[in-house]
């Protein structure tokens, strides 16, 4: 009895439980966004759940309702649909489709599965399909998808499919026997857009080129890419006739005789330097056109920008140079092994020296002398000349002491800044620290820095220059004339001195209009109230006319070139 009991009550549980499982079952299943249909025991009887009716309209009772659940879906697919609803053979356990609605908006995936009996034989049609509602999945499929191969700014090719693109027209160019153009377009001065219109015009403006390139793409002839920030490549395959690099700069050039104009109503107008490369002349491979290309386009920077080059050996050679001047400067670098040279400078009238100014020299270690005008702006662009500028502050501070102290004169020492050196956050500390350490008064340093220095961001280059000039340090504009800036621009820095450049000397006794615009630089110079200096004087007939023309100081080979430190201990002693 007591045994039967217990039989009783186990029962009773076991069907608790399972209709527990099978409310839970229920709940999963009608809550579920998947749509069902469970196929009975190998009859003709269907059972629809889940989502089925709310995703179809429909319900079904019998395998032969197939037919208006195909309605439903588009034509093309009907066919896959019935071989995955009604799988051919038995054996198989597995059959699954991708479909669209009958409109074509919304994507489903099908799958149906047969059950195995206990035997692990499969049990005949008796089966579960169940519909899935896959179309945020194949949207963002095709949004990966068109990741994978465009530009989100622009819209035209991204880098990695451009060079498979390109690949493509190199192989083929070797069968027709023909030439792949690449022409790699850098926007000239795109940063100062950045900067000075910021980065959502300096997008905009680069959508709106990328666009136009866009509406120059032809099919298997001529695709446009953006590589990255302000540099976009156009490969054009067997450039010719109407497609020829000619005609495309050409199109290019008018687009660029008119302004963009951006969304607010600003109108920005710019130029491009283009570099072009051919294959097979450049290279053997996509990578290799476009490096090459990308050589041309540093070099049309060099030239002053807006220019087309084409790729040519000596460019790669020069690049070349550069390169292995660049190794030797590292290890130049770490050895500090440069040296120092001094040229004097002269008050015009009396012939007194002012001052000399430290120039940097470097012999290679083969001993051939580099010049300043090569190495140092490859210092400023791999970042070398942070230490190099350090070197040069330090060295010179320490020489000057040793003149003044020995000789017991005093005179100035000019020092030449990069703009990337002025720019560190740390510039006017250092210079003040090593000023002070070597006891040498700050009115005796003035340091030579350059226009590019005044277009940044106008109140942190006045805060600096304010510093230096409170702490007794001259600022003197070298190379005046050769950029941008106007007296009255000038007149908003604390500036002491002016160095007019080499280029007006040199031709300032032939050129009437070199005379009128170095005369009134002179006059308006003076009377803004700074001093003058002019660079670069070769010969007597130079010096009298700039001396009579008011001229403070000069400077030049005529008086005196660049010498080492012991030729000017030469000279000191001499003077004294
Ligand atoms: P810069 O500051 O304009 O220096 C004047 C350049 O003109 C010097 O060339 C000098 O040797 C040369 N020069 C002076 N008088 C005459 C002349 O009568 N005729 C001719 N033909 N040339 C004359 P250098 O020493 O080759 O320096 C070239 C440039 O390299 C400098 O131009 C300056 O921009 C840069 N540089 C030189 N030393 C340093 C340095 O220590 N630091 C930095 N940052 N730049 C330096
Ligand atoms: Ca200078
Ligand atoms: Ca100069």
């Amino acid at each position: 009895m007591e045994e039967k009991n217990y039989q009783l009550d186990l029962l009773k549980a076991q069907n608790a439980q399972l209709s527990k499982s099978e409310h839970i079952y229920r709940i999963v299943c009608e809550s579920s966004d998947y749509g069902y249909i469970y196929q009975c025991l190998g009859g003709e009887d269907v059972l629809t759940f889940g989502s089925f009716e709310s995703m179809f309209g429909l319900t079904l009772h019998r395998t032969r309702d197939f037919d208006e659940l195909l309605e439903k879906f588009h034509e093309d697919d009907r066919k896959a649909i019935r071989e995955t609803l009604i799988p051919e053979e038995n054996s198989r356990e597995f059959a699954t489709c991708e479909c669209r609605s009958a409109n074509g908006h919304i994507w489903y995936r099908i799958v149906t599965r047969i059950e195995r009996s206990e035997d692990g034989v499969f049990a005949d049609k008796d089966k579960i399909i169940t519909f899935m509602n896959i179309t945020r999945e194949k949207a963002q499929h095709s949004d990966l998808l068109y990741m994978a191969y465009y530009d989100t700014t622009t819209g035209i090719y991204n880098r990695n499919y451009f060079v498979s693109l390109l690949t493509e027209f190199i192989a083929r160019a070797d069968v027709d026997k023909c030439r792949v153009s690449l022409l790699m377009i850098d926007i000239d001065d795109f940063k100062k857009i950045n900067d000075v219109q910021g980065i959502i015009i300096g997008d905009e403006l680069l959508q709106q080129f990328g666009f136009w390139l866009k509406g120059k793409m032809v099919k298997d002839r001529i695709i446009c890419s953006h590589i990255n920030n302000d540099i976009f490549c156009v490969a054009i395959y067997d450039a010719s006739g109407q497609y020829s690099v000619d005609n495309f700069y050409n199109d290019l050039k008018k687009r660029f005789s008119e302004p963009f104009v951006m969304s607010t109503g600003q109108e920005i107008a710019i130029t491009a330097s283009v570099g072009v490369a051919e294959y097979p002349d450049a290279g053997g491979s996509a990578l290799d056109i476009i490096n090459c290309a990308d050589i041309v386009v540093y070099n049309c920077k060099k030239m002053g920008k807006n220019i087309l080059q084409y790729f040519e050996a000596p460019i790669l050679d020069d690049f070349l140079k550069n390169v292995d001047i660049e190794n030797k400067l590292k290890e130049a670098a770490f050895n500090n092994n440069f040296m120092m040279y001094y040229q004097p400078q002269y008050v015009a009238k009396t012939r007194r020296l002012r001052g000399v100014e430290a120039l940097i020299r470097w012999k290679d270690d083969s001993g051939k002398m580099i010049p300043p005008s090569v190495f140092i702006p490859i210092a400023e662009k791999n970042g070398l000349i942070d230490h190099i500028g350090h070197f040069v502050v330090e060295e010179s501070i320490k020489q000057y002491k040793k003149w003044s102290e020995f000789y017991n004169m005093q005179f100035k020492i000019s020092i030449n800044i990069s703009a990337l050196q002025y720019k560190k956050d740390d510039f006017v500390d250092s210079i003040m620290t090593i000023i002070d350490k070597n006891g040498v008064d700050p009115s005796d340093v003035e340091l030579e820095i350059t226009e590019s220095i005044l277009i940044d961001d106008f109140d942190s280059v006045t805060a600096k220059l304010t510093r230096l000039r409170n702490f007794g340090v001259g600022i003197s504009l070298d190379d005046f004339g050769t950029g941008y800036s106007s007296l009255s621009y000038l007149k908003k820095f604390p500036i002491d001195t002016l160095k007019v450049d080499k280029s007006f000397i040199d031709t300032v006794l032939d050129d009437a209009s070199t005379r009128i615009i170095t005369e009134s630089i002179l006059n308006m110079s003076h009377a803004m109230g700074f001093e003058t200096i002019a660079e670069g004087v070769e010969n007597e007939r130079q010096y009298s006319y700039l001396t009579s023309a008011g001229c403070d100081v000069i400077q030049g080979f005529y008086l005196g070139k660049p010498l080492p430190s012991e030729k000017i201990d030469e000279l000191l002693s001499y003077m004294k």
